[in-house]
Formats: structure tokens, C-alpha cells, sequence
């Protein structure tokens, strides 16, 4: 009997009395700066240029390699890129880099300009947690740190979360990506592109070496749950462009609602007449006071007044513009919203249909949005005939204009519009799409349902997503402003 209790105890001490006499990094415990003076004591180095205390990584696949295996680690790195470059810091990772049969997991090092280069950008946890969110520049001195204790993995860059995953147990992983599991294992950074230079100014490590036990995942594990983490896995952008801090909800609480769920964010102000932001001076201090916020800048055009409010060059500093057909003066000169039924004047169904359909042209075809956002609502009174109302020579007619003036198509969570067969037609015609949820307070951002229902039942692909435009090419600076209000 005492055998059987002792056994196993003592197999496990003699394990970890192998393993602490055979690691050989730096101190546990401890946070030691890695510089030229130990840097071939701890790391195999590859085509690695070592000049003054920064390490130069240029050629394609030099590489920085841990000499010891760590399982629980925090990692600090101060980094530079110029333009071209493409970096990845492997950890859990073989000794020797291996493409087809990776183990572990890569965050990756990108600082390229939205609609160039690849979309994925620095801090992107690889195939797990994806982000598209440009936090860092290229040319300029940036903080990307790791951490890893028990089964939670956090990256932050200059100071903000980027990625943040907790590993369950069994993690289900599609083909080909079975390796992607923590271990006690090698850490490298590695350059991976042929452009550019990649520049460690600083490097501190701090191993632990107890064990740690695992950290629950936020958020109860659910079917939809698997379905994110195999959108992810595939590379599908899941990117909510459609959110607001109203209701209470902070900015902190969004991106961590984000990052619990595996999604990125796009958090939008709401400009125009009698909105907090109503004339460049405003607009550019709020974009100054989110500037280094780990989402993407988003403007909601409100009303049809704001294109009278504001310059091109200063929409041109939000990452992408947006708007809906709600608010517009119809025929009899009455101004209406959509939403509010008090406000909103139906006399003949099918002219007001009519007029909602042209209201939708004028508007997209005049006002150099990204996206038609909260598209093909209808008031509450048309709402249960959205089917019947929303007839085939109509959706054309929405979907010829946006085609024409590439505005992308908000798929909307709290409404669940458009239809899927809007949908289906608007993919058609080769449409972009977006995610938005257009969240009212702090308890309604949910997980983006109805979009994930979409992109099975219409087969979307990473294709048919938009993405933001680089800084050169927004529509905005190319189009301009029209003169006049468009309805
Ligand atoms: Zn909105």
C-alpha cells in the first residue's frame, strides 16, 4: 500500500529535480536583461548582428533561439521595424524551426498600413487570437510583451492587450495545427521576411519555474465557443466594426470583451449635429485621447448634416467612416429617424419604400462612406413584411449603388439584417461585408450571433470581408465631401 502512495510521489519529485538540474536559462524568478554579455550563455544565435547592446535581425529566418526549455515564462521585449518586415516570437516551439510541423505558438511582428502587407498585425497570436489592429509603426521603438502562466497567454504591445487566450483542456485544433498546445519548450524570435530589418533594443526575461495551476477561461465554453476558435484557426477576420462606449461600457471593459471572446473591435464615435463631436477641433482631440487604444477608430456619420462639419483631412484620421439611412426630411419635409416611432411617418407603404430605396441611393452614392451601417432597416411598423417589402427589383437597386461606390455592407447583430437572402445577392455582385453589433449600453455586445450564423449560411470567405483602407487611400481624401446635405 505505502508503495503505491510513495511511487508516484517520488517519480514526480525525481522528474522535477531532472528538470530544474537540467535547465540552464537565466535565474528563475528573477528578471534578467538580455544583452551582449550573456546573450550566447542563454540563446543560439542566427545571423544576428550584435551592435552596441541592440540586436540586428536582417536576413530572412535570423533568429534568436532559447539554449533552455521554459513552460511558464514573462517576456519583455523593446523592438523596432522598418518597412517590409515580418517577425514572429515562437514559444512552446521545437529547437529548430520547422514550417510544416510547427509546434507551439507564434505571435506575430507586422507594423505595415492597413490594405498592405499581411493583415494580420504585431501582437496577433497567431491562428488563435488574430489581430488586425495596428498598435505599433514601423521606425519607431515598441514594447511587445508574453507572458505565460499556467494556461493563460497575454501579449500586450506598448503597454495594451492585444491577444489573450486561455488554453482549455484538449483544445480542439483543426488540421495541421494539432501542435499548437503549451509545453515546457524553446522560445525564438525569428525574422521571416526577406524586406527590412528587425531590431531588438532591449530584452528581459523573467523564467518561473513552479508549476502554476491553470487559470479558468473566462467565458463558459459553448458550442460557439468551438466555432470562433475554428473561424480563428482558419484565418476568418472576426472584427466587430461596430461598436460605441455608451451605456457605461469603457473602453477597458470593450477591449476585454473582445479579447475573452476572440474577436477584434472597431469602436465608433458618433459625429454630427448635436453629437459630442461636431466640428474638426473636436474630432481631432477625440482621436488624440484614443490614439493608443487597441481598436480600430471608427466615425459614425450622423444625420445627413455632417458633411457640412467637417474637412476630408480630418475624417481622413479615423481608419474607416460609416453611416445608415435612418435619419433623412422626406418628401413632405419632414425630418425622420427610423428607430424612434414617434418620429417616423408612414402614410403609403410601398411609397415609403420607394422613397427609403432612393433615400438609400442618394445617400451611398453621395457621401464617401465605408460602409452602409444598421443596412435595410425598416421601421417597426414595416418590420414584420421586411421579406415582402424588400423585393428583389429593390435589393437590387441598394445593391448596384453600394457596388458602384464600394461601400461594404454591415451584417448587424442586434438587428439581424440584412436578410440572408439580401446577403446571398450582395455576395453575389462581390460586395464587401462587415461585422457590427451597435451595442446601446454596457450589457448588449453579446458575440456577434447572427454574423457567425451568416457566414456559414451564405459561405462567406476571408475575401468578402473589408478591411480598412491605408492612410493614403481612404475614400474620403479621394471622393471628398458633396457640397450639399444628400437627404
Ligand atoms: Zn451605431
Amino acid at each position: 500500500m505505502l508503495i503505491k502512495r510513495i511511487l508516484p510521489a517520488l517519480l514526480v519529485l525525481a522528474l522535477v529535480v531532472y528538470l530544474l538540474a537540467s535547465y540552464k536559462g537565466p535565474e528563475p524568478g528573477v528578471t534578467t536583461t538580455i544583452d551582449k554579455s550573456n546573450l550566447e550563455k542563454f540563446y543560439r544565435i542566427k545571423e544576428v548582428q550584435l551592435q552596441e547592446d541592440q540586436f540586428h535581425l536582417t536576413k530572412n529566418s535570423a533568429s534568436i533561439t532559447s539554449r533552455f526549455r521554459i513552460r511558464n515564462f514573462e517576456l519583455s521585449m523593446r523592438l523596432k521595424t522598418t518597412p517590409g518586415t515580418l517577425g514572429q516570437l515562437n514559444f512552446a516551439t521545437s529547437k529548430g524551426y520547422d514550417e510544416k510541423n510547427f509546434r507551439g505558438y507564434s505571435i506575430l511582428i507586422n507594423n505595415s498600413d492597413y490594405s498592405t502587407g499581411k493583415v494580420q498585425k504585431t501582437g496577433s497570436l497567431t491562428k488563435i487570437r488574430n489581430n488586425y489592429i495596428r498598435t505599433a509603426d514601423d521606425n519607431e521603438w515598441f514594447d511587445l510583451t508574453v507572458s505565460v502562466l499556467g494556461n493563460h497567454i497575454k501579449v500586450t504591445v506598448n503597454g495594451k492587450i492585444v491577444s489573450e487566450y486561455t488554453e482549455p483542456q484538449n483544445a480542439k485544433r483543426i488540421e495541421g495545427l494539432s501542435g499548437m498546445v503549451l509545453s515546457r519548450s524553446f522560445i525564438s524570435l525569428r525574422k521571416i521576411s526577406d524586406q527590412g530589418e528587425l531590431v531588438v533594443g532591449e530584452m528581459k526575461m523573467k523564467p518561473i519555474t513552479e508549476e502554476i495551476a491553470a487559470i479558468l477561461p473566462p467565458v463558459k465554453p459553448d458550442s460557439l465557443v468551438d466555432v470562433i476558435d475554428s473561424l480563428n484557426q482558419r484565418e476568418f477576420p472576426l472584427i466587430d466594426f461596430h461598436v460605441h462606449l455608451k451605456g457605461g461600457l469603457t473602453m477597458d471593459q470593450c477591449v476585454q470583451h473582445a479579447k475573452d471572446n476572440g474577436f477584434c473591435y472597431g469602436v465608433a464615435a458618433n459625429c454630427g449635429l448635436k453629437f459630442p463631436v461636431t466640428n474638426d477641433s473636436t474630432l481631432n482631440s477625440y482621436l488624440k485621447s484614443i490614439e493608443k487604444e487597441p481598436i480600430f477608430k471608427a466615425m459614425q456619420c450622423e444625420g445627413r448634416e455632417w458633411v457640412t462639419l467637417f474637412t476630408p483631412q480630418a475624417v481622413a484620421g479615423f481608419d474607416y467612416i460609416f453611416t445608415d439611412a435612418m435619419t433623412w426630411t422626406d418628401n413632405k419635409g419632414r425630418r425622420m429617424r427610423l428607430w424612434m416611432p414617434d418620429e417616423t411617418f408612414v402614410d403609403n407603404d410601398q411609397q415609403f419604400m420607394d422613397m427609403l430605396v432612393g433615400k438609400i441611393e442618394a445617400i451611398m452614392e453621395n457621401e464617401p462612406v465605408d460602409i452602409y451601417v444598421n443596412p435595410t432597416f425598416l421601421p417597426a411598423k414595416l418590420a414584420p413584411r421586411y421579406d415582402e417589402l424588400w423585393t428583389k427589383a429593390r435589393m437590387d437597386r441598394v445593391v448596384d449603388v453600394l457596388v458602384r461606390n464600394q461601400v461594404a455592407l454591415e451584417i448587424n447583430a442586434r438587428y439581424k439584417i440584412p436578410s440572408i437572402a439580401f446577403i446571398r445577392k450582395a455576395k453575389e455582385a462581390g460586395v464587401k461585408f462587415t461585422f457590427g453589433t451597435n451595442n446601446t449600453k454596457n450589457d448588449d455586445l453579446y458575440r456577434m450571433e447572427y454574423c457567425i450564423k451568416v457566414i456559414k449560411a451564405v459561405g462567406l470567405t476571408p475575401e468578402d470581408m473589408f478591411q480598412p483602407k491605408s492612410k493614403g487611400e481612404r475614400k474620403i481624401l479621394k471622393k471628398g465631401l458633396p457640397d450639399k446635405v444628400t437627404g
